[in-house]
């Protein structure tokens, strides 16, 4: 279970979510929780508000089981828990509870056997540390963090960073970082390689060799519903994303190779 967390607005998580989601459901079965009260994973997978009535508010705050939140999408075997409409009063309602951090693990261990039926399940958060954003972290099993190749990038990024040590410390010792994606990369602007090469000397190979270039039917693909890799395959963008979803489960099946070789770390 990966969250895509970054406290920023607008730098692709849900970009990131949908297409990532998107690439690795051509050869695994994939779920994606739209925690973010906008609903942008929602929308850019075609899914219309009318169809978003129960969702992971339902799941999260009402108990409703994963099974009957969960629906299909245009995307053969990527399936989708939208955001409801109420789910932008959760972080209030999830204060007064006892387990208000983990509400979200306790949903999703109670959903273990429908959950059998996922080998990826992608959480995408909204642009705030709060709490919704903390219980994906709790529940998950590593972080990704989209990162826009600008200015204050690295500011940023140590924020989430921090955040992702003290839920590790308090909540969940487990949580691994997946790593950082570069997005919305500009070849032509000479700061998107500066910062490039700032967060690549500082975080090393927990930055994806992948970048995801800027590019216009990125942005427009969500306006058709349709992940990009759907609206327009050839594009760099949905090239990019195939390449990072490769990339994934080439790190993912290097790791296990190392916990092979070394049971003990
Ligand atoms: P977040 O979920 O972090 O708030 P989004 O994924 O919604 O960010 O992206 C913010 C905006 O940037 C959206 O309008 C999206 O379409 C656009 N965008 C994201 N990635 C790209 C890209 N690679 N090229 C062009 N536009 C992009
Ligand atoms: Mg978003």
């Amino acid at each position: 279970m990966i969250a895509l967390a970054n406290q920023k607005g607008g730098v692709g998580k849900t970009t990131t979510a949908v297409n990532l989601a998107t690439a690795l459901a051509s050869e695994r079965r994939v779920l994606l929780i739209d925690l973010d009260p906008q609903g942008n994973a929602s929308t850019g997978l075609g899914v219309q508000r009318l169809d978003r009535s129960v969702g992971s508010y339902a799941m999260l705050i009402d108990g409703a089981p994963l099974d009957y939140v969960a629906q299909e999408t245009r995307v053969p075997n990527l399936s989708l828990i939208p955001a409801d409409p109420d789910l932008a009063g959760a972080e209030v309602e999830l204060v007064g509870r006892p387990n208000r951090e983990r509400s979200l693990r306790d949903c999703l261990t109670s959903a273990e056997d429908a959950l059998r039926g996922y080998d990826y399940i992608f959480l995408d958060c909204p642009p705030s540390l709060g709490l919704l954003t903390v219980n994906a972290l709790v529940a998950a099993g590593s972080v990704l963090v989209p990162l826009q190749c600008e200015f204050y990038a690295l500011e940023g990024v140590s924020q989430i960073v921090q955040t992702i040590e003290r839920v590790r410390h308090a909540l969940n010792p487990s949580l691994a970082m997946e790593g950082i994606v570069l997005t919305m990369f500009d070849r032509r602007n000479n700061l998107s390689e500066a910062v490039a090469a700032d967060v690549r000397g500082y975080f090393g190979d927990k930055v994806f060799e992948t970048v995801i270039p800027r590019n216009i039917r990125v942005s427009e693909a969500p306006s058709h519903g349709l992940p990009v890799t759907l609206y327009d395959f050839r594009s760099p963008g949905a090239q990019a994303y195939v390449k990072l979803a490769v990339e994934l489960l080439r790190r993912e099946r290097s790791k296990r190779a190392a916990a092979v070789r070394s049971p003990a770390a």
